[in-house]
C-alpha cells in the first residue's frame, strides 16, 4: 500500500524542478505553471501564424490597421485568448485588437462577467465594445426562457428548442453587428479545444457535414459578407486554459449560466471528456478530422472553381447572409414580437 507521503507526492515538471501544476496525459507531459503558460503561449501563436495573415506594409497600403474583434465574454477562454493576442501581436502598429462582449440578459451571470471583462480591457488598456439583445431588438434572455414554452405551444419549429438554442443564434448576430461596426478583419472566438471537439461530435452526430466544414477558423473558406472567426485556443484543452488564466491572475468569472443546464452541449461535454479519459488525444483526434474534412471540402469547391464559399443568400428581412428565406433570428424575433 502505498505510503502517506507518496500519496501526497507532487510531479515535478519534465522542463524544470518546480512543482508540476498540471499533467498533459496526452503528452505524457509534467509541466510547472510557467512552461505550461510558454507551452499555451505556443500553440496560440502557431494557431494565429496558420489563421491570419499580416503581411507587413499592406496595413499602411490600405490606410488603416488589421482590426480584430475578439469576443470577450468575462470567462477564462476569452480573458486568455485576449491577454495572447495582445502579448504576440499587440505591439504591431499594423494591429488594432478591440474587445467586444455581447449582453444577453441574464440576472446575475451577465453583470459580474461583463465587470471582469472590463477590469482585463483596462489591464491590457483594450478598448471594449458592448451591444445587448435589446440593442439589436431582441428580448433579453431572461424573458425568452420564461416564454420558451408557450412559443413551443404554437411553433413546430420551436418545440423542444432550449435557451442556448435561442442565446447561440442572438450571440452570433450580436458579434456580427460588433464586427460590422468596427470593420473588423477577423473576429476571434474562445473556443477551446474541448469546445471544438464538441461542436465536431454534435454536428458529426445529426449527420450535419456541411455544418461541420463550416466551423471556425474560417481562413482558408471565407463566408461571403460575414468577417473570418478565428480561433486561437483551438489546440488548447480547457484545462489548461483554466490553469493558465489562474496562473497568470487573469481577471475572470468562475460562475455558469443558470440556462445552461440540458444543452446538447453539456452531454457532449460529458462524453468527450469521458472519451478523453478513456483514450488520451481523442480530442485533438476529432479537430485533425475536422480539418481533413475542411481540406477534402475545399479541394471539392476548388475543383468547381469555387475558392470562396457562396453567400447562401439574404434574409428577406434584415438582410443579413442566411441560407432561408427569413433567417433564423428573425424567426426567432417574430416568435417573441406574438401576443
Ligand atoms: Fe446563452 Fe446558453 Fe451560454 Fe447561457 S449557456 S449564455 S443561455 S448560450
Amino acid at each position: 500500500m502505498a505510503s502517506m507521503t507518496s500519496m501526497l507526492e507532487v510531479s515535478s515538471c519534465d522542463r524544470c524542478r518546480r512543482p508540476s501544476l498540471i499533467h498533459q496525459p496526452y503528452s505524457g507531459r509534467h509541466l510547472c505553471g510557467e512552461h505550461l503558460h510558454k507551452s499555451v503561449r505556443k500553440r496560440i501563436s502557431k494557431a494565429l501564424r496558420a489563421q491570419i495573415n499580416l503581411p507587413k506594409g499592406e496595413a499602411e497600403a490600405r490606410g488603416r490597421p488589421f482590426t480584430i474583434l475578439v469576443a470577450v465574454s468575462g470567462g477564462k477562454d476569452s480573458a486568455l485568448m485576449l491577454a495572447g493576442l495582445v502579448d504576440l501581436i499587440g505591439a504591431r502598429r499594423d494591429v488594432e485588437i478591440v474587445a467586444g462582449i455581447v449582453d444577453e440578459g441574464i440576472e446575475g451571470y451577465r453583470a459580474p462577467s461583463i465587470d471582469c471583462a472590463e477590469e482585463l480591457c483596462g489591464n491590457l488598456n483594450i478598448r471594449l465594445e458592448r451591444i445587448s439583445y435589446i440593442d439589436l431588438g431582441f428580448a433579453e434572455m431572461d424573458d425568452v426562457v420564461e416564454r420558451m414554452d408557450a412559443i413551443g405551444s404554437r411553433h413546430a419549429e420551436a418545440e423542444g428548442l432550449l435557451p442556448c438554442s435561442y442565446c447561440g443564434v442572438f450571440r452570433r448576430r450580436g458579434i456580427d453587428a460588433l464586427a460590422t461596426r468596427l470593420e473588423a478583419d477577423w473576429v476571434a472566438i474562445g473556443h477551446n479545444l474541448d469546445d471544438v471537439a464538441q461542436s465536431v461530435l454534435m454536428n458529426l452526430q445529426k449527420g450535419d457535414v456541411e455544418r461541420t466544414v463550416r466551423l471556425a477558423p474560417h481562413t482558408e473558406q471565407p463566408i461571403q459578407g460575414l468577417a473570418p472567426r478565428i480561433v486561437p485556443l483551438r489546440w488548447v484543452p480547457e484545462r489548461e486554459v483554466h490553469a493558465v488564466a489562474l496562473h497568470l491572475g487573469l481577471p475572470f468569472h468562475h460562475g455558469d449560466c443558470p440556462h445552461a443546464l440540458g444543452a446538447l452541449r453539456q452531454r457532449s461535454r460529458a462524453f468527450i471528456a469521458a472519451l478523453e479519459a478513456d483514450v488520451p488525444g481523442s480530442r485533438h483526434g476529432l479537430v485533425h478530422a475536422l480539418d481533413r474534412l475542411k481540406e477534402m471540402h475545399g479541394a471539392i469547391l476548388e475543383s468547381g472553381n469555387r475558392g470562396t464559399r457562396e453567400a447562401p443568400g439574404r434574409c428577406s428581412i434584415c438582410s443579413e447572409v442566411t441560407s432561408r428565406i427569413v433567417c433564423q433570428a428573425c424567426t426567432m424575433k417574430s416568435w417573441l414580437e406574438e401576443e
